[in-house]
């Protein structure tokens, strides 16, 4: 058996009437930049969010540093960002001149520690990036709170959190700004780079719409120092055909993690925490255990490949070596990265390989 961390073949060949229909449209119709499919995608992702406006970009990264933009951060600004999280969420901050601070993330959820956040904040705070890492939703109200209290901005980071819901509210409805990557492998995933930021907020809808136009609200108008990121056709003909299957995509996720949760309880293995009353959507599952690396090999052995979300904290990457963080700084980012392990986590994942993925990550345990 083989058990793939991801197929994304699987899926298209499971559109592919659909999908090749809407590419050729496209080709057809010869508009590669613009036009109704992008809007179309705009107009229906925001509605499935439950935001007014959805600006479509490059991918995830260039929306971060949008939506930091338009909040005017940059050069004597500090933003507060977790350890642990893809780079993105924190190098944005840095090229728009802030200062990015990172702050623990919490020890089952793995996402930002609002009372790590509190300590953080100076001064110079002027926002916090919330990471809804793997799919669960951060803990909003306690970040809100403090948003509220400290005068502060919330970007939240959407990249792999589709459809996760906090309380029952969609991510991505919380902070000022949400931005999200549609990243080939992520829950709602486009066949190359694109991205969007969400906002209710038409000043900031106006703003960044200029923004990723070259700064023109009109052609050859140019109002703004801009720049050049936008949704390209293609990729909002593709994100139109699969925009209507991610609910059932996520349902099947979540009943995978269920699955795995049933096949593992007796194990030694750290299973995921879900709160109740959220909706984790399942971009990754990730156990914790000791003696990862040796498992990771022995799976791969076994034709079973893993992953890990993410194996160095930022604070300890060189990027980010020149604030001389040590591993105390933040101790559950710096336990994570040596613990954990992302299992295969796709829609199509079947009930025969996550049985075989568990089978042989018990094997190991008790051996
Ligand atoms: C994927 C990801 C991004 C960046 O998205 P790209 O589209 O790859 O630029 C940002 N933040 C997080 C948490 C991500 O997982």
């Amino acid at each position: 058996m083989q058990v793939p961390f991801v197929d994304l073949n699987i899926q298209y060949q499971s559109l592919k009437k659909e999908m090749d229909q809407a590419v050729i449209d496209v080709l057809e119709q010869s508009v590669f930049c613009g036009g109704e499919a992008v809007s179309r995608f705009e107009r229906e992702f925001a509605e499935f969010i439950g935001s007014r406006y959805a600006m479509g970009c490059g991918n995830g990264t260039d929306a971060l540093e949008m939506a930091l933009e338009v909040l005017q951060i940059g050069k004597g600004d500090e933003v507060i960002v977790p350890a642990m999280t893809w780079i993105s969420t924190a190098s944005a901050v840095s090229r728009t001149g802030a200062q990015v601070v990172f702050a623990d993330v919490l020890e089952d959820e793995f996402t930002l520690d609002p009372a790590d956040v509190e300590r953080k904040i100076t001064a110079k705070t002027k926002a916090i990036i919330p990471v809804h890492l793997h799919g669960r939703p951060a803990r909003m109200d306690q970040l809100l709170s403090l948003a509220e209290s400290y005068q502060l901005k919330i970007i939240e980071d959407c990249a792999q959190s589709h459809g996760a819901k906090y309380q029952g509210q969609m991510c991505g409805t919380f902070g000022d700004l949400a931005t999200f990557s549609f990243y080939p492998g992520k829950n709602l995933g486009a066949y190359g780079h694109a991205g969007a930021v969400l906002t209710n907020n038409e000043k900031l809808a106006a703003e960044l719409r200029m923004l990723g136009n070259h700064g023109q609200p009109e052609k050859h108008h140019h109002l703004r120092i801009g720049r050049n990121s936008n949704l390209d056709t293609l990729q909002a003909a593709v994100l139109n055909v699969k925009l209507p299957y991610l609910e059932q995509w996520t349902e099947k996720r979540i009943q995978h993690a269920h699955t795995y949760q049933n096949l593992l309880k007796d194990s030694r293995v750290k299973l995921p925490f879900v709160p109740m009353e959220n909706r984790h959507v399942f971009h990754v599952y990730a156990v914790r255990l000791h003696k990862r690396n040796q498992v990771a090999r022995y799976l791969a052995d076994k034709n079973i490949i893993t992953n890990i979300h993410y194996p160095t904290a930022l604070p300890f990457t060189e990027a980010y070596a020149e604030l001389h963080h040590t591993p105390s700084d933040f101790p559950v980012a710096s336990a994570l990265q040596h613990q954990w392990l992302s299992l295969p986590m796709y829609p199509e994942l079947t009930n025969e390989q996550m049985e075989y993925v568990c089978r042989h990550l018990m094997e190991f345990l008790v051996s």
